[in-house]
């Protein structure tokens, strides 16, 4: 894995653990040699990593819609790209990526991490994605997850592509371990039998 992407928290968070976790993510990518890809902007746990990368002397790809450029763009040397929307910047995240990683965040962490599982459960693409579960941080999103199994709307295969770790190197080795499900998205299909209009 030559790339890995850091989606995470725009905001550095109360705890200071998710900081000091941001940068114990970036260390261990600058001992194996990864580069980093990630949304191109200095600010919170987003900042934080890249900084580390940076200060190792890593290779850092930010990616980043223009008007947020304007904004937050990271003013050291990280290779960034302009793009023109957050579709395109996932999309390029995406393509440039070996693996994923998921730190702490809110919406805008959710929403990539939600869309990246969705395109391996569609066989769209089938890269290895995982958490940071630090302190317990998305262990009711894990809990909403297994719902989803129990009540028929998610397969067990697709809510195991999560990766889970509390420690970056573990994370990192269950990535370059992983094999994309074999099973089809949907559970118990059964379709409708209206014509179409
Ligand atoms: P959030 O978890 O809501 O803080 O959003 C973080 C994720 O959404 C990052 O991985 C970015 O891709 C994107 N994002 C949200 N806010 C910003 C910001 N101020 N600067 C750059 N990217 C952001």
């Amino acid at each position: 894995m030559k790339r890995i992407c850091v989606n995470c928290g725009s905001s550095p968070g109360f705890d200071s653990v998710h900081m000091a976790t941001a940068r114990r993510l970036g260390e261990e990518l600058l001992a194996r040699g990864c580069e980093l890809v990630y949304g191109g902007s200095d600010v919170g746990l987003m900042g934080e990593v890249a900084d580390t990368v940076l200060a190792g002397g890593g290779t850092v790809h930010g990616v980043i819609p223009r008007l947020l450029a304007e904004k937050v763009a990271h003013r050291g040397p990280v290779e960034l790209h302009v793009v023109e929307s957050m579709h395109e910047r996932k999309t390029l995240m995406a393509d440039l990526s070996d693996a994923f990683v998921g730190l702490p965040g809110g919406f805008g962490t959710l929403e990539e991490i939600a869309e990246l599982l969705t395109w391996n459960q569609l066989g769209i693409m089938a890269k290895p994605v995982g958490l940071l579960d630090v302190d317990g941080y998305y262990e009711h999103l894990l809990a909403f997850l297994d719902n989803a199994v129990a009540g028929g709307f998610m397969k067990q295969e697709h809510r195991d592509m999560v990766l889970v770790a509390r420690d970056p190197a573990d994370l990192l080795d269950q990535a370059a371990a992983w094999h994309a499900p074999t099973s089809a998205k949907w559970v118990g299909l059964k379709r409708s039998s209206r014509p179409s209009p």
